[in-house]
């Protein structure tokens, strides 16, 4: 842990070299900023209701993401990791210290629902999975599968293009360990619900990145309405079920060991077991 820059407050990012504070003000010219400091801001669950409900877009939905208050605990979080609770070898840099948006074609056939920004990774470069482990593994399987235009994501702004693919989750602050609390899982789940319902035309699968990301895409799909299998499918590694929405479409949903460190350093999840997966999305 290291404190933020003394004598300006305001660090370059490391591919524009622009300044930046931490966290990043809406609109101030980060790769890929969805947000303007217009853009309304959810303070407290019902707001998180309403604005999800009120998005008319995939760039507007990653706006309001963007800016949410709602969960105190995690705001107060990602705001310290961002600020004075730095890892050292990033000290250096600005932390973008908002939620993360979702990243990828907004018209993508397929989503993969992860569980939630990692404090040094998606927390400081704005995007999700880029800049720590999980993120170099799943972003080099996107790339081996034809997804992405390239096998790294090191910062927003780095060039990565992913192509039939949109990569959501269901909780967009870093959680304290990682486990964010059942109330903030209910609290972001509009902001996933919206995702699965602006995309469900032409939708046609979803890979769920361990049973977290699991459990949270059966549980927006049946609050959308759609019908889900019972009992309910269990989560495992190639798991597949089939969901059907009210328009009688079928998005089957696939489910992958996550691409956390704890999987791919022992060898839970391989390399090859990924890519099998994603073969069939
Ligand atoms: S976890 Fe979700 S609802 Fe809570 S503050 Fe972050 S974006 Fe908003």
């Amino acid at each position: 842990m290291a404190a933020r820059t003394p004598a300006t407050g305001r660090d370059p990012h490391p591919v524009t070299g622009e300044l930046f504070e931490s966290p990043v003000p809406p609109g101030t010219g980060w790769p890929g900023d969805p947000a303007t400091p217009a853009t309304p801001v959810a303070g407290s669950a019902p707001d998180v209701v309403r604005l999800a409900a009120a998005a008319s877009s995939a760039t507007g939905l990653d706006a309001l993401v963007s800016v949410c208050r709602a969960c105190p605990r995690l705001v107060e979080w990602r705001e310290r990791v961002a600020t004075t609770g730095r890892r050292a070898s990033f000290a250096d840099q600005p932390y973008w210290g908002r939620p993360a948006p979702s990243f990828g074609d907004p018209d993508a056939p397929v989503l993969v629902v992860g569980l939630a920004p990692a404090a040094n990774g998606a927390n400081r470069t704005g995007r999700m999975f880029t800049g720590d482990r999980s993120g170099d593994w799943l972003y080099a399987a996107l790339f081996r599968a034809g997804f992405a235009n390239q096998p790294t994501a090191v910062a927003a702004g780095d060039g990565l293009e992913l192509r039939g693919i949109r990569i959501v989750a269901a909780v967009r602050c870093a959680p304290p360990e990682n486990k964010p609390s059942t109330a903030e899982k209910a609290t972001c789940s509009p902001w996933l619900d919206r995702e699965l319902a602006m995309s469900e035309p032409g939708l046609r699968s979803m890979l769920a990145l361990g049973s977290i990301g699991w459990d949270a895409a059966i549980a927006a799909a049946r609050r959308l309405g759609w019908s889900v299998p019972r009992p309910k499918p269990r989560f495992g590694h190639g798991a597949a079920a089939e969901l059907t929405t009210p328009s009688g479409r079928v998005v089957v949903l696939h489910g992958s060991y996550h691409v956390s460190q704890q999987n791919t350093f022992t060898g839970k999840l391989t390399e090859e077991m990924l890519d099998e997966v994603l073969a069939r999305l």
